[in-house]
């Protein structure tokens, strides 16, 4: 399935085929032009030998795919027959910008070539008035009609079009089940599916290229007996769960009528029904998709002629078109923000606090959309969901196993709540002066430790991030069984504020808390499970050791399981909605029993004045993922492991620069499958599914540490320099790298736009080298030494002080932290010592303890070095004396440290 080019510059590694397989083609089609390019100039025999061989492997996928068509495809074969190098220049070029650039979806001429015998205007109708274009998408047809009469059908099916279709698409005809998977993961145009039953299952699952995909989907019910048309859909639905499937049948119609496996399809049809028929529900299906139903209330809200007499006087524009002073500002918004501004919920617009109407249709659409079985729309963004979450789950002395190195709206989250964070440390990395994520191991002890202890009982929720900022993703499914093996009503909270995006790309769905949360429940319905959990329990025995059990991959009993899962999503960070943009997603079976408690936490957080923006980008984001999220993921994919060869590859690049490998963002340990290096050539595309689908962790391609340090920059001055004087804007920094994050909104031009400027800058170090002689050499590299080998150990958590511990004997790790964070409301229990007086080597010498008042956060890294009623131990002092960094959230460096006084004995 792969082309092997020689001297092509656009050879992949295996995993870009896998983690960007609609991208392949795109690819093959550079590589085309590229060899193109050489035969225009050298007319070279040889290169012309090559091409050949390109067209016959892209023939083989062409298939799946509308454009160019076979008519435009013989075309390129006849100018290489003819040795017209020129034509096959010019039309390939055309070709694959246009693949690229998706110019087909718009623009009809693009489908014309010189001496296309067909009509232009027969294919596309939209382009004859120039009227805005339809959407655009495809439709795979599988058939078992003989090859001969497939392009027939497609005649057909634009046959029935009329000028009133809210769409518009093109039809491909695929022979047989395993052709149409293949379709679907090649071609991301595709929206819909019609099954004409009677088709073949093809290629006996000796598909190399789907052997792969089934190692982490599982499509194996293909091979299960009849039905062949209800498997197929099940497997459809397993990579693009999105997709719409009918099924034209003439036997089993009566077989399915009633059944529950039926209702996988949008609908049934007999196999001699009109087309039209067909069409218009593939329209209709396409529509419901398409509708926001928020949005498309208010965009008719805006065109009504209303007089308020509310709040808001910004409404309508009317305070600011007649402004003398802000006029200026409509100039800049528009007159459209202002008319859909409103503080009213009445007139079809909802409330986001008490939904009923069309906020609550949109939620719900949302929550299909990604998985979940329900959905809240927040705008305050994720620091808002997570406390949200944690308030109405928690209770005042319930425990929660944290990850310390979250983000601080889960911190505040416990103070909020009163639950109280027992923390867990994530693995470090010293060299970058990051984390990774917590290791399982991590979190099994910290449960079995409270059991021993006594207070499992206690212990509420797991809360971890995922992926985390630098993007370790956690194998969320086997870390939930795991724990629920341990304590079976536990609830999780997945903080995915980065990773929404990942429900569309159908590797790295499983990954997310939502898609772990269904296998899981699938699971738990299966006799398997059962007959697991009673095998595992007889090797364990009656009282089995920690030991034994944090060396077992531990299976719950799935008669005691309760699946309570959540996880919230940044909208605003990975798909198109305004910021502040947020998500709650549940999958939780007790739901039912907390309902009241979480819209009280919705009351206490949500704004009574929700931005309707936001809401309508919410519901907009969602319809852009479901009808283009697969190919937009996709793109991305392409386009971050694109930077990673080119970067990591440069001659001069380099010498400076370097995205940081899997090897090197996550320890061996947590790599069973060996998978050290996303773009290595050498890795089989088994190995590479494997890591994703068994790796302890791995890491979010689309997310790309660069280290910098090198090229003699800390973070924080690379991400100034690029910003100032390049204007690439980048996500975070660290002490010696920054993040780059590819994104839906990224194209291949952003890429050479990169890696030009880190040409340059690696240039400009170069020739500073040999203008300035070695003293200027020598000084660089102990400034590159300072960054790179100097640095902190990061200090794990220590302890809360024994005045907020439960019970002081016990030496528990979690604490009270909402009472230390009270007693430092009172100025008199408070002192401050300056991080650099001697008076602090005292008090760590022989008391008393120094106990931290608040949260003190340096960015970078960005997690609390301290939190309130926390022990401050030598090495936190160390870490704070090294720190360099300007930013540092909770510490005054004048007023120097804020302790809690011990009390005077009450
Ligand atoms: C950004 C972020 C948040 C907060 O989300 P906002 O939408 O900015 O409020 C929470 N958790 C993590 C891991 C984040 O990266």
């Amino acid at each position: 399935m792969i082309v092997n080019i020689s001297e092509n510059h656009n050879s992949h590694s295996m995993i870009s085929g896998v983690l960007a397989t609609p991208e392949l083609r795109a690819d093959r089609w550079i590589s085309v032009l590229y060899l193109a390019r050489k035969w225009e100039k050298t007319k070279e025999e040889s290169i012309k030998e090559q091409i050949l061989s390109v067209l016959k492997n892209l023939e083989e996928i062409e298939l799946y795919f509308s454009y160019p068509g076979s008519v435009c495809f013989n075309r390129l074969n006849d100018y290489l027959k003819e040795d017209d190098s020129k034509g096959f220049l010019r039309l390939s070029q055309r070709i694959s910008t246009t693949i690229i650039s998706k110019k087909f979806h718009r623009d009809v001429s693009v489908w014309d070539v010189e001496n296309y015998e067909d009509d232009p205007f027969n294919r596309l109708p939209q382009a004859i008035s120039h009227v805005k274009a339809k959407p655009y998408f495809e439709v795979l047809s599988v058939v078992p009609h003989a090859r001969s009469r497939w392009q027939h059908i497609k005649e057909e099916t634009r046959g029935v079009r009329r000028p009133e279709d809210e769409f518009i698409y093109e039809t491909v005809v695929i022979g047989n089940a395993a052709d149409a998977l293949k379709g679907i993961l090649l071609n991301s145009d595709i929206g819909s599916v019609v099954l004409y039953e009677g088709f073949e299952k093809g290629s006996n699952g000796k598909d190399s290229f789907l052997e792969v995909f089934k190692e982490v989907i599982d499509f194996s019910s293909l091979d299960e007996g009849d039905f062949l048309s209800l498997r197929l859909a099940q497997a459809i639905k397993k990579i693009r769960p999105e997709l719409d499937i009918f099924l034209l049948s003439d036997q089993s119609i009566e077989y399915f009528s009633g059944k529950p496996e039926s209702r996988i399809f949008n609908r049934i049809f007999y196999q001699m029904e009109e087309p039209l028929e067909i069409h218009l529900s593939i329209l209709e299906a396409i529509h419901v998709r398409y509708r926001t139903p928020f949005f498309d209330n208010l965009k008719r809200y805006a065109e009504r002629p209303i007089a308020t007499f509310h709040a808001l006087p910004i409404a309508r524009g009317k305070s600011v078109f007649t402004s003398n002073w802000i006029s200026d500002m409509g100039e800049f918004y528009g007159p459209n923000l202002f008319l859909a501004e409103s503080s009213a919920t009445t007139g079809g617009l909802d409330s986001l606090l008490e939904p009923t109407g069309n906020i609550k249709d949109a939620q719900e659409m949302a929550a299909k959309a990604f998985g979940a079985d329900r959905a809240f729309f927040v705008t305050n963004g994720t620091s808002t969901s997570n406390k949200m979450v944690l308030q109405a789950l928690l209770v005042p002395g319930d425990i929660v196993i944290l990850d310390r190195n979250c983000h601080k709206s889960h911190h505040y989250g416990c103070v909020l709540s009163g639950a109280q964070p027992y923390y867990v440390e994530a693995f470090p990395l010293v060299e970058y002066s990051m984390y990774g994520g917590v290791p399982l191991k991590t979190i099994k002890q910290s449960l079995l430790k409270l059991k021993s202890q006594g207070e499992l009982d206690r212990v509420k929720m797991v809360d971890l991030t995922n992926c985390t900022f630098d993007g370790h993703v956690y194998d969320t499914r086997r870390v939930m069984e795991e724990c629920l093996a341990i304590k079976p009503d536990l609830i999780f909270l997945w903080d995915e504020a980065w990773f929404g995006f990942a429900h569309w790309s159908p590797l790295l769905r499983q990954r997310t808390a939502m898609g772990a949360a269904s296998a899981i429940s699938e699971a738990l319905t299966r006799p398997e499970t059962l007959a697991a959990w009673e095998e595992q329990q007889k090797t364990l025995g009656e009282n089995p050791s920690d030991d034994m059990l944090l060396e077992t991959r531990l299976v719950p009993d799935p008669r005691r399981v309760n699946v309570r899962v959540y996880q919230t999503n940044s909208i605003h960070k990975s798909m198109s909605a305004l910021r502040q943009g947020s998500i709650v997603l549940v999958k939780d079976v007790k739901f039912e029993h907390v309902e009241s408690q979480f819209h009280e936490a919705i009351f206490t957080h949500a704004s009574t004045s929700p931005n309707l923006q936001i809401i309508a980008s919410l519901d907009v984001a969602r319809r852009q993922m479901q009808l283009e999220g697969y190919g937009l993921v996709a793109n991305a994919m392409r386009i971050s492991l694109e930077i990673r060869k080119q970067i990591n590859n440069h001659p001069v690049i380099s010498k400076y620069f370097k995205v940081l490998s899997n090897s090197e963002m996550i320890p061996e340990v947590f790599r069973k499958s060996g998978l050290s290096e996303y773009n290595d050539k050498n890795i089989s595309w088994s190995k590479a599914v494997e890591a994703i689908k068994n790796d302890e962790f791995i890491i979010d391609p689309s997310r790309m540490t660069l280290s910098c340090g090198h090229a003699g920059f800390d973070g924080t001055t690379f991400k100034n320099i690029l910003a100032d004087k390049f204007n690439i804007q980048l996500n975070k920094t660290s002490r010696n790298s920054v993040l780059l994050q590819s994104n839906i909104n990224n194209n291949r031009s952003d890429i050479a736009l990169l890696i030009g400027v880190l040409n340059d800058i690696s240039i400009d170090i170069e020739n500073k080298f040999q203008k300035n002689g070695n003293e200027y050499k020598n000084n660089f590299q102990s400034s590159v030494d300072e960054l790179i080998y100097n640095l902190p150990d990061l200090p794990n958590f220590s302890r809360f002080d024994d005045r907020y511990r439960d019970d002081p004997e016990s030496h528990t790790l979690h604490g009270d932290i909402r009472s230390a964070f009270y007693d430092a409301y009172d100025e008199s229990g408070c002192e401050y010592i300056l991080l650099n007086s001697s008076e602090i080597e005292k008090r760590l010498e022989s008391g008393p303890t120094l106990v931290s008042a608040n949260f003190v956060i340096p960015y970078p890294p960005g997690f609390p070095i301290m939190v309130p009623g926390q022990v401050i131990t030598e090495e936190i002092i160390t870490f704070m004396r090294k720190l360099d960094v300007k930013e540092i959230h909770g510490f005054n460096k004048d007023l120097g440290l804020k302790l809690l006084k011990k009390k005077i004995a009450e």
